[in-house]
């Protein structure tokens, strides 16, 4: 009797042992996630109910239009300090223009975003776009990385209603606080029926950008936003909403990317050419990424040093250029393994092959293919 006791004690001890070190490997998994979503980046994601015709949500993630600090200046401030219903108070007539419901997804500094607010963000839009009373979707956004979040929405939203992003240049606390403007715009334009099919769209300072072409190309003007030599695509007058072009390249509905299932995207790394950069950086980097994006000199060129250790490499790589505007054509990229960017900059050039390594789509023939139609 007593030795039956003893190896059911043994069998419960091994039990709790065994369930002790699944516990702790998954928590161990979950710390090591670079890209989890940790409480001071997450507010919460309350879903209000929407009853009414016409609503624009407005899904807050934080920047320099919910940022405060010393009275009257533009710089030294915290962004992400006010919440979306203390930025909306500062709108007038905004609730003229659209029944307006709000969701504080996060408030962080833009260059805090990661893969896995991207997918939330995604899939909450998806989710929305259902209900018909819903008309169009405004995100709040810092303008670092602006262009990345509004290029990744575009290939992944299955929606044709509007999704529009802004931000602002200076906090709310600064003299001519741009950002109750950009707001209001940015609603104007989210409630427009001439935004539909329009793909994901960024309104700054009386301006309309698609996605696929806007950037931040100022550090500090309150114009920091534009598209280069492709333009914007229309303009914001009171509230008249006024289209001069329409983006052609293939967006939201009509994209083979889908994020349902997965809740980050694959790890791409940039790297930067310069005169005497080492390419160890290049081998360092493949050996810790899926893939890697070269930010090159002029049309993607770079040195012999780089040319022999990228012809060496056995990853996906993409090759953009630090040059703001122009394209890269595959005639002209230097190493047989890499595919050009066509005029997509690095960091978008990079959202692109993170989604198509998500999809498995990873030979050369692929890659050229999606680089050509995206
Ligand atoms: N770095 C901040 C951000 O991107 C401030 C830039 C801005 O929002 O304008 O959130």
């Amino acid at each position: 009797m007593n030795s039956i006791k003893k190896l059911y004690a043994i069998f419960i001890l091994f039990l709790m042992m065994s369930i002790a070190t699944i516990g702790c490997s998954s928590i161990k998994n979950e710390n090591s996630s670079a890209t989890e979503i940790t409480h001071e980046q997450k507010v919460s994601i309350v879903t209000p109910e929407v009853n009414e015709k016409g609503t624009v949500v407005i899904l807050a993630t934080g920047g320099t239009i919910a940022g405060a600090g010393e009275e009257g200046k533009e710089t030294g401030y915290n962004p992400g300090s006010l919440s979306i219903e203390q930025i909306i108070k500062t709108v007038p007539g905004i609730d003229r223009i659209a029944n307006i419901k709000v969701i504080q997804v996060c408030n962080i500094n833009s260059d805090d975003i990661t893969s896995s607010i991207w997918v939330e963000l995604a899939k909450k839009i998806n989710e929305l776009s259902k209900n018909e009373n819903i008309s169009g979707f405004v995100i709040t956004h810092g303008t670092d990385t602006m262009e990345e979040t509004a290029y990744f929405l575009n290939m992944v939203v299955k929606t044709n209603k509007p999704v529009v992003l802004t931000g602002a240049m200076r906090p709310a606390t600064a003299i001519s606080a741009d950002g109750p403007g950009n707001l209001y715009q940015a609603v104007c334009v989210a409630s427009s029926t001439k935004s539909v099919n329009k793909g994901v769209l960024v309104v700054f300072s009386n301006y309309i950008y698609s996605a696929r072409s806007v950037k931040k190309s100022n550090t500090n003007n309150v114009m920091a936003i534009s598209a280069g030599e492709t333009g914007s695509i229309g303009v914001i007058r009171n509230d008249e909403v006024v289209y001069y072009e329409q983006p052609i390249k293939k967006h939201t509905l009509e994209t083979e990317f889908d994020v349902e299932n997965v809740s980050t995207l694959p790890n791409v790394q940039i790297i930067y050419f310069a005169v005497d950069s080492d390419s160890n950086l290049l081998r360092y980097a493949a050996a810790h990424s899926d893939g890697l994006v070269i930010a090159g000199a002029g049309a993607g060129e770079f040195s012999k040093s780089f040319i022999e250790t990228i012809n060496e490499l056995k990853i996906p790589i993409v090759i953009s250029s630090r040059i703001n505007e122009g394209i890269i054509t595959q005639d002209s990229v230097l190493c047989e393994n890499t595919v050009a960017a066509n005029n997509l900059s690095p960091q978008k050039a990079a959202i692109l092959l993170r989604l198509s390594i998500m999809n498995k789509t990873t030979s050369k023939d692929e890659l050229i293919r999606i680089f050509s139609t995206y």
